[in-house]
């Protein structure tokens, strides 16, 4: 399928520039690949960005015509059409239109969001190692038409520094999706030096996909510019037991190597229909990254309403308490995650009790759909429409 040598296929460059990222590569990397998918495949990139490396390529399980396999999990996650399917309607709360994870007033700057009070995220790139049908910043990663794109010139990052160091209650500072190891080692180190020197600034976490899709990326010298700079903590996105593999475990070994095996690794998870909502395919997936690659499973997080494909991978939030519920009696609790819904008003910790609580309550509302209302981290009551 690809033939790059030992030494290519383990350069992260060569897995990006080799990236599946069009649907008329399919022809050339899978020359069995139905037409009329593919077709599909076309008419969905007018639109929305889609990238799948060669490594990742690599871990999918294929068909009897060697083509990716629908059911496979990396498949699902990352292949558009053939893995997801767009359903267009995108859910939302109480009114129903759909509201971005980003809201305009958190946004001081065209890259900063200032969600809760002690913490900003920085949006650096626009792009990520592969792009997920569930992602909730779809507007600023996959959708090509949203005007969200992030461009960040000189003016853009000293304004964003500046608000920073005007909000002295800002003690942590996050890097996220897109995915800010897509930058090169010298300027990742600039943007991660300069968010130091600002002293209120107590935390740095960078968040990345990177393991899962071009573990390559955790090279000597990143690991060096994310020691010397110490940053906090790695927030890790995996959803299937797959995704951990002798690559993720070589790339992870590297910050012991390099004398920074104390940096915090904490798992975040979407629950996934059809992916991971499952006790076996849970506690498979959470002892692996406790036990295995000694990565603290943090947060479940419930399907994100905003996504490409909500749809396809939404599950109730029921059923994902109910998962909980059933894995805690059989893993570690160290190990278990806790669940959360992603409002935009605020992530909000999911009550474990399968009935609700006063202050999480599931109800219907007039149209007979499934709700919940609940009471947030500001006091305020909001909805969270819960369809399965
Ligand atoms: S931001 Fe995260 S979830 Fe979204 S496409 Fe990028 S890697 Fe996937």
């Amino acid at each position: 399928m690809y033939t790059g040598t030992e030494r290519e296929w383990s350069d992260w460059r060569w897995q990006e520039r080799n990236s599946l990222r069009s649907s008329a590569k399919i022809r050339e990397v899978f020359p069995q690949f139905p037409e009329e998918e593919r077709q599909q495949v076309a008419e969905y990139e007018r639109t929305r960005r889609w990238g799948i490396t060669p490594y990742t390529l690599s871990l999918m399980e294929k068909d009897e015509l060697g083509n990716p396999h629908p059911k496979d999990p990396l498949v699902m996650q990352t292949f558009p059409v053939r893995g997801f399917r767009l359903d267009g309607a995108r859910d939302s709360y109480g009114a129903g239109k759909p509201v971005n994870w980003e809201l305009p007033e958190e946004m001081p700057t065209p890259i900063l969001q200032h969600k809760y009070t002690n913490k900003v995220i920085l949006r650096m790139p626009s792009a990520c190692l592969a792009y997920c049908g569930y992602c909730f910043e779809v507007e600023r990663t996959e959708d090509k038409e949203s005007g969200r794109e992030s461009s960040v010139t000189s003016q853009v990052w000293q304004d964003s520094l500046r608000y920073v160091r005007e909000h002295p209650e800002v003690m942590e500072v996050i890097f996220s999706g897109g995915d800010l190891l897509l930058l090169e080692n010298s300027t990742l180190e600039e943007r991660i030096a300069d968010v130091r020197a600002i002293l209120n600034v107590r935390a740095v976490r960078v968040h990345t996909r990177a393991l899962t899709f071009n573990p390559f990326r955790i090279d000597d010298k990143l690991v060096d510019v994310l020691r010397v700079h110490r940053v906090t903590e790695l927030g890790l996105h995996f959803s299937h037991p797959n995704e951990l593999t002798a690559d993720v475990k070589e790339a992870l070994e590297r910050f012991n190597e390099r004398g920074y095996g104390s940096i915090l690794k904490m798992a975040q998870i979407p629950l996934l229909k059809g992916v991971n909502d499952d006790v076996a395919v849970l506690e498979e997936l959470f002892m692996k990254l406790y036990a295995e690659f000694q990565i603290k499973p943090y947060y479940l997080y419930h399907g994100l309403p905003w996504s490409p494909a909500a749809s396809q991978f939404r599950t109730s939030v029921r059923r994902g308490v109910q998962l909980m519920n059933r894995m805690k009696h059989r893993i570690p609790s160290v190990a278990l995650p806790v669940f959360a819904i992603a409002h935009h008003k605020g992530k909000h910790i999911v009550p474990l009790e399968e009935e609700g609580t006063p202050e999480f309550k599931y109800e219907k509302d007039e149209a007979e759909n499934p709700i919940i209302r609940f009471k947030n981290w500001k006091g305020d009551w909001e909805v969270y429409l819960d369809r399965e």
